[in-house]
């Protein structure tokens, strides 16, 4: 019985979790690494086809991003997760790969032009359309058996439409283990979604920890604030630009700004036009305005039995095609744009983020994380004067808003309430999906609370039943760190490392095994070893 930290080990995307009992692999999400690379790319550190059943905690594209790799490159068995996740899954997937093949061919063009190899998409819109007959739909708290003593339930994590924990329930032979994974934990208050449940019951929990360094700011009312932006924005001319994660994010902007109008909190031009610029978005909002019982909030219930819809208001027009988002561009009335993506890596936000940052009348306000090494942690950062956007150095002028307090993660009172709700503390906690200091201070934090809290390192692998580390994986290293810096590696010296991660594995997995073939085995590593020594 083993737990496996394949991803989003002291890193904040690319969340991926491995599960080994009676001989079967189960994986607990399969993210998109996103932001700076760590060097690892996309690779996983196993086979795909070795996995048996993944479960998913939500559709956020860094627990799910990685899907259709994992199915093209041989996994056959079902993907577990929520009925709104699997709905939200087939519109994020098809869109991932439709980003990707659109990356991929604007590259082509300049290898072609310098006469390199042309690339391959990471997957394509066909890759994606594989996932989605894998998919088996679940009930929140439904104890689900997925068979060879591997039991799931989901519960409300109050995150995103549908997200979830995992609690996992393992038996092999006589020993039995449970274990809560808490995908991205929510924060109260939010529209449309219930505020964040606690589990109190747990072997072992494996834990986020995206805001373990800091609190939401108090007394902050993200509607007023927001109205205040808008008002001051559009009276002097500019424009408010929302870089917004398109599902999750986007529909609460929507759901705040609908209760702007309502309450006539922008005075000087009440019925301003607000254009919600990512197909993606637009049809995440179909759904999260669709029927969903049991996965909204009272306050959102209520309303749609009065009659309202929650997300709909005068002045919204949905942008479907490039072409009428360029146009948006050259028409001069004061607006608010809603685009993605969230952290302004690719997507329409970038067109306008260019044609916005440089005029000193405008505002951007972002509304949640930015990893490291994105375009929207360099601007929220402030420590540059303009960025390169299609070639172009723009300047930075407009006003920057960073608005914290919608921020769907919970911050570290939330987090220590969380994992403070389990009576008694669990054996272990391992400490995922944080940058790497602060997973490292918040597992130091709750070391302080008694727990026997671990950060584990990238492919570690830990014995459920000893307790102990089988292999204490390793660091990895980003681009931008100096360490980094100053012994690069090219991404096939970072294949051979995953190759021997992958050996150890195999290593342990013969545990136990026929002295005659263990010996046989060790034999070939010598050999092998011997033959590459330097
Ligand atoms: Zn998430």
């Amino acid at each position: 019985m083993k737990l496996m930290f394949y991803g989003a080990a002291r890193e904040v995307t690319g969340s991926c979790h491995g599960v080994e009992v009676n001989g079967k692999k189960i994986l607990v999400d399969c993210g998109l690494q996103q932001g700076a690379d760590n060097g690892l790319g996309q690779s996983f550190a196993f086979h795909a086809g070795e996995i048996d059943r993944v479960v998913v905690t939500h559709a956020h594209i860094d627990h799910t991003g990685r899907l259709p790799l994992l199915v093209k490159q041989g996994f056959k068995g079902s993907i577990y997760a929520t009925e709104p996740t699997c709905t939200l899954l087939e519109l994020m997937l098809r869109d991932s790969a439709h980003i990707q093949e659109l990356e991929v061919g604007w590259r082509n063009k300049r290898y072609r032009r310098a006469g390199d190899d042309i690339a391959q998409p990471l997957y394509t819109i066909a890759d994606a359309e594989c996932v989605f007959p894998l998919l088996v739909r679940c009930r929140y708290n439904e104890v689900i058996d997925t068979g060879d003593g591997v039991k799931i339930r989901f519960s409300d994590a109050g995150h995103l439409l549908g997200s979830s924990y995992v609690e996992m329930w393992l038996t092999e032979g006589d020993e039995k283990k449970k274990l809560v994974f808490s995908g991205d934990i929510g924060s109260p208050d939010h529209p449309m979604i219930c505020d964040p449940g606690y589990i109190k019951e747990a072997d072992i929990v494996v834990m986020e920890s995206t805001y373990g360094d800091r609190s939401r700011p108090e007394a902050f009312d993200t509607v007023t604030e927001l109205a205040k932006v808008i008002d001051t924005t559009l009276s002097r001319g500019g424009n408010v630009v929302c870089p917004s994660f398109a599902v999750g994010r986007t529909q609460e902007l929507l759901y705040h700004i609908r209760e702007i109008k309502e309450r006539g909190l922008v005075r000087k031009c009440p019925d301003f036009p607000v254009y919600l610029d990512s197909p993606l978005a637009g049809a995440t909002t179909k759904i999260y305005s669709g029927e969903l019982p049991g996965y909204l909030n009272e306050e959102a219930v209520s309303l749609i039995r009065d009659g309202i819809q929650p997300l709909s208001f005068n002045g919204l027009s949905i942008v479907d095609t490039a072409e009428e988002s360029k146009l948006l561009n050259d028409d001069r009335t004061p607006k608010v744009i809603i685009s993605s993506s969230g952290m302004c890596d690719a997507g329409r936000i970038r067109h306008h983020l260019k044609h916005n940052l440089w005029r000193q009348e405008c505002a951007v306000v972002f509304t949640g994380f930015m990893a490291i090494g994105t375009l929207g942690r360099i601007i929220v950062d402030g420590n540059v004067k303009s960025v390169t956007l299609f070639g172009e150095d723009i300047a930075i002028k407009c006003q920057i808003h960073n608005f914290r307090s919608m921020s769907s993660h919970a911050d570290r009172e939330g987090l220590l309430k969380w994992i403070g709700a389990f009576e008694p503390k669990p054996e272990s906690v391992f400490v995922v999906h944080g940058e790497r200091d602060i997973c490292k201070m918040f597992t130091a934090r709750l070391i302080g609370e008694g727990f026997n809290a671990i950060a584990p390192k990238f492919s570690a692998i830990h014995d459920l039943l000893t307790g102990e580390a089988v292999f204490e994986g390793r660091d990895i290293m980003r681009r931008d760190d100096q360490e980094y810096q100053l012994r690069r590696e090219s991404a096939v010296y970072q294949r051979l490392m995953l190759a021997g991660t992958r050996l150890l594995e195999v290593i342990t997995r013969n545990r136990g095994g026929a002295n005659k073939d263990l010996e046989k085995f060790a034999d070939q590593i010598d050999a092998l070893s011997g033959k590459w020594e330097r």
